[in-house]
């Protein structure tokens, strides 16, 4: 444990915490979830925000199935794709990601980043992850209990007083 019983007392405990509310971070939060974690997600940012990387592939959709996010992605109604196609030059190549010889989606969607992320993060907050935005992780202390620290908007950053995260079983996520 850490320094003494006042210091304890304004510490905050978490299973996991996560730094970023992206997708990795927004899938991640889901799935410990499901898996009955107490999860909490540091975002230094307000969403929407913007992004780049608006190009899903099929596989991405097996990943928001199992994190219990695809009914919402799909109602959010982004551009159906069903394959790619690069020129170069003078040259070109089709691809139909439908035209394959294994098991799992053929088809996925083009997103608008800063929309997409919202729906992410909003799916796993409605799952019982709590999202911070307007916090930013200043530094992690490795141990087996991490403890972050974290400065919020108001610039409350002493992590003695406020954002230590830490505890025998408390997991770290960085991504
Ligand atoms: C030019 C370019 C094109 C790309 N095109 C594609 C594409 O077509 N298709 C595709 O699948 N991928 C593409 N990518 C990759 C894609 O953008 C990333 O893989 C994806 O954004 C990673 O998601 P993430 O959740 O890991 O991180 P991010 O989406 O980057 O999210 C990280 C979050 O963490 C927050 N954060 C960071 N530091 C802190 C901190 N200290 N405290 C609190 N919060 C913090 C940030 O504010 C951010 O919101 C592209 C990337 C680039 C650069």
């Amino acid at each position: 444990m850490h320094a003494n019983l006042s210091d304890i007392a304004q510490h905050e405990h978490v299973d996991v915490a996560i730094i970023g509310a992206g997708p990795s971070g927004a899938v991640a939060a889901a799935m410990l979830r499901r898996a009955g974690r107490n999860v909490l997600v540091l975002e230094r940012q307000h969403f929407p925000r913007f992004s780049i990387g608006e190009s899903l592939l099929p596989q991405s959709m097996a990943y928001l199935e199992q994190a219990g996010m695809l009914q919402a992605v799909v109602e959010a109604g982004f551009q159906y794709k069903n394959g790619a196609y690069f020129v170069h030059g003078d040259k070109n190549a089709a691809f139909d990601f439908r035209d394959k010889h294994s098991a799992g989606w053929g088809t996925t969607y083009q997103v608008e980043r800063a929309a997409f992320d919202n729906v992410l993060i909003q799916c796993a907050a409605q799952q019982g992850a709590e999202v911070r935005f307007g916090h930013t992780v200043r530094a992690m202390q490795p141990d087996d209990a991490p403890v972050l620290e974290v400065e919020d908007e108001a610039g409350n950053g002493d992590p003695r007083k406020e954002a230590r995260r830490d505890g025998h079983h408390r997991g770290f996520g960085r991504h």
